[in-house]
């Protein structure tokens, strides 16, 4: 059995000041639904009193690198630490698409025209392809030392994207003018040169990390005879490949509560906009978890996870879960800018308590990095 998170008594806003695009604006957005949007721990499937440690366990673990794997570098001649990303990995509201809704499977690391594009790692090249969004782009194999589970299979090889690249170089060149060679690449040798080809504004490298094919669930769907197709969606955030974990869980504060909206604000590292996970829960005076007809009261976003969202129609691939058939439709749209204020990645929260039960007494709320470092706060209502 699985139950349904109970959309109508608890439903999260997210709202980002959008500094980078439209002062002032504020994009309204929320995140909700029941349908596939289930509680994942099975702690509380057969446990008609569920514990808060029961309904909320940390999401760490879903990635477990090998103990040699070396990190990635970046893809330009600059350290991380010295690159503020134009975007980061998760859904987002695209500006250059009248606002539509996108997750994106990358980050967004800005450059100038012409300026060297690295390997990240030792591969072979794999695909040089040149397509209307990503313009130019080329993508890399790697192995790994040892199989990573992911999505319930094992997988020896991973896959580096680099978009909007404005000429191949080196061994890169060569697969474009040879797509069988497959070259090898070492890690940070030149791959190309930095470019905004394909639909983009600005001179950036797009990077994506996929895990154990190299295609996009995009095209999986579109091509399901293809060989890639595995049924999975292979993204991940790349920084898990990039960055060791800081140690760091984000911090959460209450920011002003209006009638019955609370907001909250998340904040981590500007350098590292690792947000992952938000879980809520409404509590009883005792601290229990509230359920309603055995369901709890409970609502979880997880970006590398997929949850609360709807990644298996591709008509919805970017969305996340905004209606269910036999629940009111809710304007659920849940997105993320690089919005950074005094050196800090920002992530505004709205939470809608007006269908709060009488016997909730608090709201506990916990935000979590894809690392899995996490902070919880309890909020009196
Ligand atoms: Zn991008």
């Amino acid at each position: 059995m699985t139950r349904c998170i109970k959309k109508n008594l608890l439903s999260i806003s997210l709202t980002l000041p959008l500094g980078l695009i439209a002062a002032g604006l504020l994009w309204q957005v929320g995140a909700t639904g029941c349908g596939n949007s289930t509680i994942s721990n099975p702690n509380t499937e057969n446990n008609p009193n569920p514990t808060v440690s029961d309904i909320i366990p940390s999401a760490a673990g879903l990635i477990a690198l090998p103990n040699d794997f070396t990190l990635l570098g970046t893809s330009v001649e600059r350290d991380l630490s010295a690159i503020t990303l134009s975007s980061t990995f998760g859904p987002r509201l695209k500006s250059s698409e009248q606002f539509r809704n996108d997750f994106h499977r990358g980050i967004d690391l800005p450059g100038n025209l012409g300026d060297k594009v690295l390997a990240m790692a030792a591969g072979n090249i794999d695909k040089i392809d040149t397509t209307t969004e990503g313009g130019l782009s080329v993508r890399i194999k790697h192995p790994f030392s040892s199989p990573v589970q992911f999505q319930g299979k094992s997988h020896t090889h991973y896959y580096t994207l680099i978009t909007h690249l404005d000429s191949v170089t080196g061994p890169a060149l060569a697969e474009q003018n040879q797509p069988d060679l497959e070259p090898a690449v070492a890690a940070g040798e030149q791959i190309g040169t930095l470019g905004q080809s394909g639909s983009t504004t600005f001179n950036h490298n797009h990077i994506e990390v996929r895990i154990g094919t190299p295609c996009s669930l995009e095209f999986q769907k579109a091509n399901p005879e293809s060989s890639c197709a595995q049924g999975f969606d292979p993204h991940v955030h790349p920084l898990l490949f990039m960055q060791a974990d800081d140690g760091l869980a984000p911090a959460i504060e209450e920011v002003v509560r209006n009638g019955n909206v609370l907001r909250i604000r998340i904040t981590t590292n500007a350098q590292l906009p690792d947000f992952n996970r938000l879980a809520c829960a409404l509590l009883d005076s005792n601290g229990d978890p509230i359920s309603i007809n055995g369901d709890v009261v409970f609502k979880e976003i997880d970006i590398n996870a997929r949850i609360g969202y709807q990644p298996g129609d591709i008509d919805t691939l970017d969305t996340l879960i905004s209606s269910d058939g036999s629940i009111e439709t809710i304007p659920a749209v849940f997105s993320q800018q690089t919005y950074i204020d005094n050196g800090k990645y920002l992530i505004h929260v709205e939470i809608d308590l007006s269908d709060a039960p009488a016997e909730a007494t608090s709201l506990l709320i916990h935000a979590e990095d894809i690392w899995g470092n996490s902070r919880q706060i309890t909020s009196t209502l």
